[in-house]
């Protein structure tokens, strides 16, 4: 992944300060807790929720399992389609091949539209400094980038500012990238909206160049998908020139007719809509409408290297509804920026870690921002089992293993400050693999049961855990002790019988 997120606080450190912001804690919880509640009506609209989850799943499990297949597949079709498609490997290489492409039109502003797959990559950072202005158009992303700010949600990236810092930030910055805001700039959300549709209006007639990630790409047609609610979008990919659309490898289905069940399960869990806005599509070029050339950027960067995981591959059937961090309690204390990538909260704990290693001390904290309660599996529309890859990856962490980089197979070494965690793993796998053992540990907990603390008294770094969790209170007797007990008592009630 980018550079642009490397250097941050790992988890903990960045949300225990973000914990203490209330401000902010006031914004996730009322902006989670509404799109929630409204999800939850929409999904209990479907009877047939449940099978539309299997098939999304089932596509995507499908698709990835031949995915070099379909991808040559929509290569061709693409370029029949009078497109052009690029290969990029990494970060760098997928902002190179964007970088050289706007240069040759030798345009130096652009206009972008959903493409969570550019932050990964860092591509404002990296057309800023080959001289080339990138203007945001998606309202939320407007609102972050006129903040210097970075995203926090996957749909709704602005959500941990309110209305009047909204307002505030229009008013301050807008006239630094184009058309003022209006004064006397209310923060009423309609006089918002039209100051930001002002705004970029005037973007949208004047820049040459779009660049857009997708939803979809459909390997049949060569068709890319992107589904938003404001029409922001559909500007951004019809008026100008030139289209770039930089897309991660993962995003591709089989057939048009698999769009049928992501474009129920999508708007649903997301937005919480039954169908949203627009949905715009594009194939390759056409003469006289929409842009005259088109580049499809697919990107890589981790993503074969998770799919070599048969565990963490899951976390690619994604299709970035949000729902899980909606429902997440972790996220809604912490807030997105605590998880230090493009990808916050649940969805952002497992896929981030796959797709750029943990071997810094934030990546390996992520599996770590859970409680596992297993409430982002539940909602999830392509059943992705968030808390088993978390565990899964947890153990990468602490013991190290095999893992796939950039192709290759290796062997990594855990990571730093968890020996106290794989001692006490290793003495209970001994305990466990010796039943004489596991038979007298019992006995004598049951016998000092009194004795017993109601917490540990841990010490270091150990002592936020411990001071946070009462121990569970032991039984009298173990649970074999208690069967042969049964078994004897059922025994002697035979007998008496007879
Ligand atoms: S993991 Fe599931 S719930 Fe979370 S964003 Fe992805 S598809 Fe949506």
């Amino acid at each position: 992944m980018s550079g642009t997120y490397l250097g941050l606080p790992s988890f903990p450190d960045a949300a225990h300060t973000s914990t203490h912001d209330t401000q902010l804690r006031a914004n996730l919880t009322h902006a989670t807790h509404t799109i929630r509640t409204k999800r939850a009506t929409a999904i209990n609209e479907l009877p047939d929720w449940p099978q539309l989850r299997t098939a999304g799943a089932a596509i995507k499990d499908h698709t990835l399992h031949h995915l070099d297949h379909y991808l040559l597949q929509l290569e061709t079709a693409v370029t029949n389609a009078g497109g052009t498609v690029h290969w990029a490997t990494d970060a760098d290489e997928a902002n190179r091949i964007t970088t050289h492409i706007i240069h040759t039109t030798g345009e130096t502003e652009v206009v972008k539209v959903k493409s969570m797959a550019t932050q990964e990559t860092g591509l404002n950072e990296a057309l800023h400094t080959a001289g080339i202005h990138a203007y945001e158009t998606d309202l939320a992303e407007l609102i972050v980038q006129l903040a210097h700010d970075k995203p926090s949600h996957i749909l709704v990236p602005a959500i941990h500012k309110n209305r009047t810092e909204i307002r505030d930030i229009f008013h301050n910055e807008m006239a630094h990238w184009g058309r003022p805001a209006p004064d006397h700039l209310t923060d009423n959300p309609t006089d918002l909206a039209e100051a930001a549709r002002l705004h970029l209006r005037e973007k949208f007639l004047r820049t040459k160049i779009g660049i857009s990630g997708a939803n979809f790409m459909i390997a049949e047609t060569g068709t890319l998908v992107v589904v938003e609610s404001e029409g922001n979008g559909r500007m951004c990919l019809t008026l100008p020139d030139t289209l770039i659309s930089i897309v991660g490898i993962e995003k591709i289905i089989p057939t048009f007719q698999d769009l049928e069940v992501f474009l129920q399960t999508l708007p649903r869990s997301s937005t919480a809509e039954r169908m949203n806005p627009y949905t715009t599509m594009w194939t390759g070029t056409t003469t006289h409408d929409g842009p005259k050339n088109f580049h499809l950027i697919l990107l890589d960067n981790g993503r074969t290297d998770t799919l070599a995981d048969t565990t963490g591959r899951q976390a690619l059937r994604c299709i970035r509804c949000s729902a899980c961090l909606n429902v997440c309690p972790v996220y809604e204390r912490a807030g997105g920026h605590a998880y230090g990538s493009p990808y916050p909260g649940p969805i952002g704990a497992i896929l981030t870690p796959q797709l750029r290693g943990t071997t810094t001390p934030l990546d390996a904290s992520l599996p770590y921002a859970s409680t596992l309660c297993g409430a982002c599996y539940d909602v999830c529309p392509v059943a992705i089992n968030i808390p088993e890859i978390l565990v899964h990856l947890r153990e990468r962490v602490v013991q190290g293993g095999p893992v796939t980089v950039r192709g290759t197979r290796t062997t990594i070494k855990p990571a730093k400050g968890h020996a106290a965690e794989r001692a006490a793993m290793r003495a209970g796998r001994w305990t466990l693999d010796h039943p004489t053992a596991w038979s007298a540990t019992q006995r004598m907990a049951g016998a000092t049961r009194r004795l017993h603390p109601r917490r540990l008294p841990l010490p270091g770094p150990a002592k936020a855990w411990s001071d946070a969790r009462d121990l569970p209170e032991v039984p009298a007797q173990g649970f074999r002790a208690w069967w042969q007990q049964r078994e004897k008592d059922t025994q002697r009630g035979k007998g008496e019988q007879k």
